[in-house]
């Protein structure tokens, strides 16, 4: 696209970097299995997210699928309808039955207040999903699953370096997973981890991801496969160095939008920020009010594109509306998240973005809206 932004970017650490941290494997011949630059990235990112035990993956949609696995979970799951097709397919192909759950008009996570009212005898966990990076309300969710002895596994795949009150927001729940794929603030071009507080639960997500083998002789589980290799492991140790910068150069972009939208009635930025949180600026999502600003959210999108600038409907459509949850799910009554679908739009956001980017779509909308 000649001019045109997209948006968002994959953040590239220096071309040399990466062939120097790839060099020694044209030595070891070492290329998957657990191999020493998966070891090492393991060891950073258990430091760096502030959580006790964590597992990588090939991609986060495996983590997560693994990771229901290992609960040995059975019956029905609450999850949110707000979130990508992953959440919900990782229940599913689990055998699980999802239950979907409204959520928070202010930020787009699950409302804990409309949870309780779902749980049935049936019920064996909760997926909430840390949607654009903003913190579900992690003590309601922990005092809930106490009470109906639920066990807890975030969808964290936007959340990567989050931290409440200075704790990983990892550390949260039974397990958490995160997406390291691509389009992520953080990446290893495909990739993902499980977190865990149980190191019980550690030793079965290392053997699921490995075919459930135990060792040379036993296998033990029906396990698949989801290990990454060590390019990927590379990526990640060369990406981990340059996150801080990456992290600063999104917030100051963010408070640039923030400024361009001020005073706009209708239009809402959906991003948690406030003391207490360290937020990880991963998404742009901004929610157009059709009902106050007597445009829409798609004709927004339509004028940005006229100029070149690619954004998206995350999320859009629910997943009960997808044509294969349709016909056993549609009936959920979710109306904010389906009132929050219909009018969101995630605008560029990348390291890279010039401001005076940030500062033409702002005025774009501005033209368009008032
Ligand atoms: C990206 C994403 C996933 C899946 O992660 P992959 O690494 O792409 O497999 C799961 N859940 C959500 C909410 C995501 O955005």
């Amino acid at each position: 696209m000649a001019n045109g932004v997209n948006v968002t970017r994959s953040g590239m650490p220096p071309l040399e970097e990466y062939i120097e941290e790839i060099a020694g494997l044209w030595e070891s011949h070492w290329l998957t299995n657990m191999g020493e630059k998966h070891n090492r990235l393991e060891a950073e990112l258990t430091r760096y997210l502030k959580v006790d035990n964590l597992s990588l993956f090939s991609n986060g949609h495996m983590a997560l699928e693994f990771a229901l696995q290992a609960l040995e979970l059975k019956g029905e799951v609450i999850t949110t309808p707000f979130t990508f097709a992953s959440t919900p397919h990782a229940i599913v192909r689990n055998g699980l039955t999802p239950v979907f759950c409204d959520v928070r008009e202010e930020n787009g996570t699950i409302d804990v207040e409309q949870l309780e009212a779902l749980i049935t005898e049936k019920t064996s966990a909760i997926v909430p999903v840390h949607v654009y990076g903003n913190p579900c309300d992690v003590v309601g969710i922990d005092a809930l699953a106490r009470k109906h002895n639920l066990k807890v596994v975030y969808d964290a795949a936007h959340a990567f370096g989050v931290e409440l009150e200075g704790r990983g927001i990892g550390s949260f729940g039974d397990m958490s997973m995160f997406s390291f794929h691509a389009t992520k603030v953080f990446h290893t071009v495909e990739g993902g981890a499980v977190c865990c507080r149980e190191p019980a639960h550690l030793k079965a997500l290392y053997k699921l991801k490995n075919f459930g083998i135990a060792d040379a002789e036993h296998v033990v589980a029906v396990g698949g496969n989801s290990k990454m290799n060590e390019f990927q492991a590379a990526m990640g140790l060369c990406n981990l160095r340059h996150h801080g910068e990456e992290i600063a150069a999104r917030r100051r972009l963010v408070a640039r939008y923030r400024q361009g939208l001020a005073g706009l009635e209708g239009v809402r930025v959906l991003l948690d920020e406030g003391p207490g949180l360290k937020s990880n600026y991963a998404y742009m999502p901004v929610f157009f009010d059709e009902a106050v600003l007597g445009v829409n959210r798609d004709g927004i999108m339509e004028q940005l594109a006229e100029r070149g600038i690619g954004t998206r409907k995350y999320f859009y459509p629910l997943a009960t509306d997808y044509d294969c949850y349709k016909a056993d799910y549609g009936r959920a009554k979710t109306p904010v998240a389906r009132r929050i679908a219909a009018g969101v739009l995630t605008l560029p956001l990348y390291s890279q973005l010039p401001e005076g980017k940030v500062e033409e779509v702002c005025g774009i909308i501005r033209e368009y809206c008032v």
